[in-house]
């Protein structure tokens, strides 16, 4: 048995003059809870439903649980869906809701009702208070928990997600993310989570991949691609960097406000991009004897409770400092006053090529 339930193989989708898929190739584990994150218009959805089966692709196969599906509708390909307005049936009970899809195999009703009451326990409802609720009265949470059960309660081999949380509040959204994690790793069913919220996709997958424009430009778990992201897209979307231009020399990149030494090997002579975390970077005293020192002027001190982000000016370059608010350094810092800032080879998230 092959260790992938999904395989998109080249695939190409337009719509008129827009490529939305632009030859994508893409592996997803069994068991897995893969997240395809990027910005919106990047091609998220447009995938995911080309692997359930609801749009067509204009070249490229699709393969889930080894079969080619490439052909096959999406009412016979072994999937689970819930989206942010997949509504649940108004007129309907949460019980009838999540048995819709087993009502159209042949099953006792007493088969039914076991396997909806065990569907809404996983979800953490109980069956007494919730089974005959209609959907109006159920908070945003509870709704998107009956659209996973009745999404789950066939067994699908694959549930594929598009932004399921979007429209619910923050503190519900946190929740619902470690909920969504707990009922993957409870059922083992391969999970496909399309979002473009980088919190969530770190929170939550086992591994990443991060479309732009129609590509994936890396996959990767949540530590490699915020460790190493492998284009300056994925620096930039996955968490926050500082970016400065260079030209690459032997061990070092040459800026305008001097040198970065650096860890990667790059020919030199090439024009670089270097992204530097801000909480890589140190401040004050604590940035003395780094490799790379330079003086900055303190423009801003935000204070975010446990962090304290500090903008500076490096020549006229704001760079972006995160610093853990108890820090002692951090009470002698003042707004327009010169420091140092430091950090070592290394450090860097990465260094990117620039294109001519
Ligand atoms: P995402 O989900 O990442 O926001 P989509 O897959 O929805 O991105 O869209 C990718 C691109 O394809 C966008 O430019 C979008 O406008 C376009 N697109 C998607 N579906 C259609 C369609 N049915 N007709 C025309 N253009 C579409
Ligand atoms: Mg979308």
């Amino acid at each position: 048995m092959s260790s992938d339930m999904v395989v998109l193989k080249n695939v190409v989708k337009r719509f008129g003059n827009i490529v939305a898929s632009n030859g994508i190739n893409m592996n997803v584990r069994r068991n897995e809870f893969f997240s395809i994150l990027g910005p919106s218009g990047s091609g998220k959805t447009t995938l995911l439903r080309i692997i359930a089966g609801l749009e067509r692709p204009d070249k490229g196969r699709v393969i889930i649980n080894e079969d080619d599906v490439t052909n096959i509708p999406p009412y016979k390909r072994s999937i689970g869906m819930v989206f942010q307005n997949l509504a649940l049936f108004p007129h309907m009970t949460v019980y009838n809701n999540i048995a819709y899809g087993l009502r159209l195999r042949n099953l006792t009703e007493d088969e039914i009702g076991f396997k909806v009451k065990e569907s809404l326990r996983l979800m953490r409802m109980s069956p007494e208070v919730f089974a005959n609720r209609k959907p109006s009265h159920l908070s945003g949470g509870q709704k998107q928990r009956v659209a996973i059960a009745r999404a789950l309660v066939t067994q699908p081999a694959v549930l594929l997600l598009d932004e399921p949380l979007g429209a619910l509040d923050l503190k519900i959204r946190q929740h619902m993310m470690l909920e969504l994690k707990r009922i993957q790793r409870t059922v083992g069913t391969t999970f496909i989570y399309v979002t473009h919220d980088q919190g969530e996709a770190l929170v939550m997958s086992d591994r990443i991949a991060i479309m732009h424009e129609g590509k994936i430009e890396q996959v990767g778990s949540p530590r490699e691609v915020y460790e190493k992201p492998r284009t300056k897209f994925v620096a930039n979307f996955i968490g926050e960097a500082n970016f400065f231009e260079g030209v690459m020399r032997e061990g070092f990149v040459e800026t305008n406000f001097g040198k970065i030494k650096v860890k990667e090997e790059i020919p030199a002579s090439r024009k670089v991009i270097v992204s530097l975390r801000p909480e890589r970077i140190r401040i004050g005293n604590a940035a003395v004897g780094s490799e790379n020192m330079f003086k900055v002027k303190i423009i801003d001190l935000i204070y975010r409770g446990d962090t304290l982000i500090v903008i500076a000016s490096l020549e006229g370059i704001e760079i972006k400092i995160s610093v853990p608010a108890i820090h002692p350094e951090v009470m002698r810092l003042e707004r327009d006053k010169d420091t140092w800032i430091g950090w070592n080879s290394g450090d860097e998230a990465g260094i990117f090529e620039l294109e001519d």
